[in-house]
């Protein structure tokens, strides 16, 4: 009697797809048995069942991880998996969403700049056309920090479009809520740092232009945010006004926004610390800002460590979904990881890589708290760093030590001295005169700066491609090598947004 298991069958099916392969070539056992001969074949007959799902897309959720380049992603599969594995498991992980069947790579240049900066790359992924750095969603005829030459050049973004079909919207970021990312899904402004009312120019004053934050909240009911949530409060309150963590507040017309968003949405709430939103209930609530510091929020390597408490960005994630999905007709909800970014600027890996692995964390929560056939996921960046994965570090060898050689011994450079595996072309970790000797340092240690080459304050951004990941209803469309502002209109048709005719 011939017994068939599920293992005999998994051989069976690869040895039919050698076949198919190879026209019948015999391979040696050695070859076919090996596990990465079996686990790839079998990659490939998956893909030759994947069909494309071409069904409207109820819902979209769209991550956004600022600065998360492909070396970064690189860098974070490689530190999760040595969290939750032997070390030599750390290159075979995948964060959740490189398991996303389609995926494109993305080209983020600015229409005034080689290597980007976030506000004109959110914008080409919020209205489908490229514009100037600095920025935000306004056309590239605007002069930058010009309010009246923006005047009539304000662009409709995917979340004016999502409230115009009645949709539910939401915006989730780890920075300010009112930073560059965030703000080009909601505002129109020609200068990124217009986020109070305090920061406007006498010009941009003169001929109205409003400050981000009140943009965010000064809008219709039928065009209001469901969910805000993020750092930034001190944009949101007056100067007069000192906040529940000793802060002061930036706005000098005396509006306290908070008030105002709970006075002008039905069903609202503020919360501005992890009690409040840990309180909040969902079934009742249908606007929902939360402002959890007065900048940016903690990197997730502190956030234990905030004053008055922070949700992760999971807990945002999921608790957005579950206030924007009572909307029958769907939702879209834009969510940032916004400090990669800003812990690669200061060269300090460790905390860009622990921000990442949370990203791909709540994404695995969309994922885990959505229907895959009604719910288009997409995963990107804006841009990328100048980040490196250098040398030749044996397998498992800690992604952010020093370089051991595969015969274990500590690599050196030139100049006689060990190197770490991530660096950087420029930024703070660089020194004018001899390197330093590494020795003796941890460099897993979480303040660690990488060492770089070219000295600057603030290491820059990147000016290679990022990526794109893909999952649900008209997830095919992402293939190939895009603009960036393919992005908006892959979600315009997948969601029926209506934005232009096909
Ligand atoms: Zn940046």
């Amino acid at each position: 009697m011939i017994v068939i298991n599920m293992k005999n069958m998994a051989t069976l099916v690869s040895c039919s797809l050698v076949a198919m392969v190879t026209n019948a070539a015999i391979l040696p056992t050695t070859q076919t048995d090996s596990k990465w001969f079996k686990t790839s074949a079998e990659k490939v007959a998956e893909k030759t069942q994947q069909q494309h799902n071409q069904k409207k897309a109820k819902n979209v959720i769209l991550f956004v991880g600022d600065g998360m380049g492909i070396s970064t992603l690189t860098a974070a599969r490689i530190y999760q998996g040595q969290q939750l594995q032997d070390n030599m498991g750390g290159e075979e992980n995948f964060l959740s969403f490189e398991q996303f069947p389609h995926t494109a790579l993305v080209k983020t240049y600015n229409t005034n700049q080689q290597t980007p900066d976030s506000a004109g790359t959110m914008t080409a992924i919020s209205t489908g056309v490229k514009s100037k750095a600095g920025v935000l969603s306004v056309s590239d005829t605007s002069l930058r920090a010009n309010c009246l030459s923006s005047k009539g050049n304000e662009l409709i973004t995917l979340v004016d479009l999502a409230n115009e079909k009645g949709l539910s919207t939401g915006v989730v970021s780890t920075a300010r809520i009112t930073h560059a990312t965030p703000a080009a899904t909601y505002a129109n402004t020609p200068e990124r740092n217009w986020e109070a009312d305090s920061d406007l120019s006498a010009e941009a004053a003169a001929n109205e232009c409003q400050d981000i934050a009140y943009q965010l909240v000064m809008r219709d009911e039928a065009n209001a945010l469901s969910v805000a949530l993020g750092g930034g409060r001190r944009n949101f309150i007056p100067t007069t006004v000192t906040d529940g963590e000793n802060k002061k507040g930036r706005r000098d017309d005396g509006i306290d926004l908070t008030k105002r968003w709970t006075e002008q949405f039905t069903n609202s709430a503020y919360v501005w610390d992890k009690v409040g939103f840990d309180a909040i209930d969902t079934t009742t609530t249908d606007h929902l800002l939360g402002l959890f510091n007065a900048s940016h929020m903690e990197y997730e390597a502190d956030r234990l460590n905030d004053t008055a408490g922070e949700p992760s960005l999971t807990q945002m994630t999921t608790k957005s979904i579950d206030i924007l999905k009572k909307n029958d007709q769907g939702y879209l909800l834009i969510v940032e990881s916004g400090r990669i970014d800003h812990a690669h600027h200061a060269g300090n890996a460790h905390r860009a890589l622990i921000d990442a692995v949370e990203l791909s964390n709540a994404v695995q929560a969309a994922v885990d708290n959505t229907d895959p056939d009604d719910t288009l996921i997409m995963v990107t960046a804006d841009h990328s760093h100048v980040f490196t994965i250098a040398g030749y570090p044996k397998r498992g060898n800690p992604i952010l030590g020093l370089v051991h050689n595969v015969d274990g011994k500590l690599a050196t450079a030139d100049d006689g001295k060990p190197y770490t595996t991530l660096g950087y072309t420029n930024g703070p970790g660089a020194v004018v005169g001899l390197r330093d000797d590494l020795s003796s340092i941890d460099t897993q240690e979480k303040d660690f700066i990488q060492q770089a080459l070219i000295p600057m304050g603030s290491e820059t951004h990147a000016g290679e491609d990022i990526s794109l990941h893909a999952t649900g209803p008209g997830s095919y469309l992402a293939q190939g090598v895009i603009e960036q502002n393919v992005i908006f209109h892959i979600i315009n048709q997948a969601q029926s947004l209506g934005a232009s005719k096909y």
